[in-house]
């Protein structure tokens, strides 16, 4: 299957070439549909598998189309990551996969000064990647509000749930709109994982890879 049967943008499809990229993989093939449908999402799938790329694809496409000319932006997407290197990665990809849409995205990390992360928020961010722990900070501090978030995405939750980041991320998950859309990847579906999944997630599509 070509990546233009999957219901992406030209500009998406385009950024996806320039990364040599000429077929979707597996998880991208039945995440992507199921993603700009709405759907909750429950996935297994490892690293490697291009798990990145089957939620920051639908996301990128969701909100260009709609973009939101209100200033400040408030945050559409939260994708909350076990590290600080992954929280990185998966916003390198957001700018990369974005590159020809006009969204704004930024990681938002421990073990950094927190000033311009601020200075981020305030400028306006569409897609706000980050570690459990800054995020809360931050939203203790009153610097990051979430009263538009249409999307969350959880990223490699088993290994969030191993560091033992529940708290935080239940902490999180209160202070969201209860009407969104949820997503959760992970590279084994255990009964933690699927504790939270049951507690976050509604009738999601189930995929394995
Ligand atoms: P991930 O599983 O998201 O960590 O992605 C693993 C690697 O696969 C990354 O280096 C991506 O750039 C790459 N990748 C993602 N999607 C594709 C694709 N459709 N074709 C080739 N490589 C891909």
């Amino acid at each position: 299957m070509p990546f233009s049967h999957l219901g992406l943008s030209d500009p998406l499809l385009r950024a996806v070439a320039e990364q040599g990229y000429t077929a979707p993989t597996e998880i991208q093939q039945q995440a992507i549909p199921a993603i700009l449908a709405g759907r909750d999402v429950i996935a297994a799938a490892q690293t490697g598998t291009g798990k990145t790329a089957s939620f920051v694809l639908p996301l990128l496409q969701k909100f260009s189309q709609d973009e939101k000319t209100v200033r400040p932006k408030r945050i559409r997407a939260l994708i909350l990551t076990p590290t600080r290197e992954l929280a990185e990665q998966v916003e390198n990809n957001v700018q990369q996969y974005g590159q020809y849409v006009s969204l704004t995205s930024l990681a938002m990390v421990g073990g950094v000064d927190p000033e311009p992360q601020k200075q981020g928020l305030i400028a306006g961010v569409d897609i706000l990647v980050a570690t459990p722990g800054r995020l809360l900070d931050m939203a203790y501090q009153r610097a990051v509000y979430f009263d538009e978030l249409e999307v969350l995405v959880l990223d490699e939750a088993d290994r969030m749930l191993d560091m033992g980041f529940i708290a935080d991320i239940n902490k999180i998950i209160e202070r969201l709109p209860p009407q969104r859309q949820n997503l959760l990847f992970s590279a084994t579906l255990s009964d933690e994982v699927r504790f939270l999944a049951k507690t976050t997630i509604h009738q999601p599509v189930e995929i394995s890879v």
